[in-house]
């Protein structure tokens, strides 16, 4: 949950954030490891990139749910949390943090292998 938190407060290191804090040298690409088409900020990395939308797509398809995705993480987590009527159960309520961490751990284990390595879909 606190890796959640972050997330919400925009605190977690995305290269947008690294750049912003000058941590990334501009000679590096700020561009998402996974699909190298946007910046890679909280929102495009945990939500709308290619790569961890399929990852959303498929874990609503498991439940048979409909979802629109919110467009930032804030949003996301308030709909998550309060949005989901009866279906938000305190299970239900553990998936969305515990998918935004796994998300995070599978471009760390990427980033680590270097960015020279590219998904395509
Ligand atoms: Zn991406």
């Amino acid at each position: 949950m606190l890796f959640h938190w972050l997330a919400i407060r925009n605190s977690i290191p995305v290269k947008e954030v690294l750049f912003r804090r000058n941590i990334l040298p501009s000679s590096q690409s700020n561009l998402c490891i996974w699909c190298l088409e946007d910046t890679e900020t909280v929102n495009h990395l945990l939500l709308h990139c290619k790569w961890s939308f399929n990852v959303w797509a498929e874990l609503f398809s498991w439940w048979n749910l409909n979802w629109v995705m919110p467009g930032s993480i804030e949003e996301f987590s308030f709909k998550w949390f309060f949005g989901m009527g009866i279906k938000a159960s305190k299970f239900w309520k553990v998936i969305g943090p515990a998918t935004i961490w796994a998300i995070w751990l599978a471009r760390n284990d990427l980033f680590s292998m270097g960015s020279s390595l590219v998904v395509r879909f």
